[in-house]
């Protein structure tokens, strides 16, 4: 099959977002036009750009995966994200999920634990001209202090509990998104510090690869 060309990336984003962002129910003006601006094509390998926008996951190598564009959306939603927040971010993955975040706040800090993932979304971050993404390789599930606090933090893979160090590094009235539960199957939850205290909203079912590391599930 022909590659499609940029004028079809175009097309097939602006339906993407009618069809899977909005008519599920994403009423963010910012957040949907973050959808808009953001090439995800970009952000997965050569031989699944034609599958790009579609209403899945897509493998980005390594065992891992780029995220259904609606869960993208409904975790940014879901960390009311104000243009001054800086936010953490830990599997940074194919950098998507960064850089639609890159686009609603003033510094996104992500964590990747693999380095050739890493080193492919910095490319496209450099490529794409985003510079308020900052990257650490190593294990995320100790968060990354030396930014900390973050007013929004966001976990892209799944563990049976919050990574107490991500708790600690969150700031005061801030909100942590993570999916929490098995290893198949999880919760999306919304945590919330509140004066010390911390509340737990569970958003939807989902399914998330593991989070490996020191506060996550052992090494595979
Ligand atoms: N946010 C990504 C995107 O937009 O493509 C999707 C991430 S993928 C679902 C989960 C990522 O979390 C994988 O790249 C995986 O290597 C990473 N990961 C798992 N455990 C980690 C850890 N302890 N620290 C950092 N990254 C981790």
């Amino acid at each position: 099959m022909k590659g499609a060309g940029c004028m079809d990336f175009e097309r097939m984003r602006d339906l993407m977002v009618e069809r899977q962002i909005i008519a599920r129910g994403i009423k963010d003006e910012r957040v949907i036009s973050a959808f808009r601006n953001v090439p995800r094509h970009k952000f997965v390998p050569r031989y699944h750009q034609n599958d790009s926008y579609d209403d899945c996951p897509l493998p980005i190598g390594s065992g891992q995966t780029i995220s259904q564009p609606y869960m993208v959306a409904l975790m940014t939603e879901c960390l009311n994200l104000d243009a001054a927040d800086k936010v953490m971010e830990i599997g940074t993955g194919s950098g998507y999920q960064a850089a639609i975040l890159a686009g609603l706040c003033t510094a996104v800090y992500t964590v990747e634990r693999k380095e050739d993932l890493l080193r492919m979304a910095k490319n496209i971050f450099r490529e794409l001209d985003i510079a308020n993404i900052f990257t650490k390789l190593g294990d995320g599930t100790l968060g990354w202090e030396d930014n900390a606090p973050y007013q929004k933090i966001i976990v892209t893979a799944a563990a049976g509990m919050v990574p107490q160090p991500l708790i600690e590094q969150l700031g005061e009235g801030g909100i942590l998104v993570m999916p929490v539960g098995g290893v198949f199957s999880q919760e999306l939850t919304r945590i919330r510090k509140k004066k010390g205290q911390i509340t737990y909203e569970l958003i939807c079912g989902c399914s998330f690869v593991p989070l490996i590391g020191k506060y996550g599930y052992k090494d595979d």
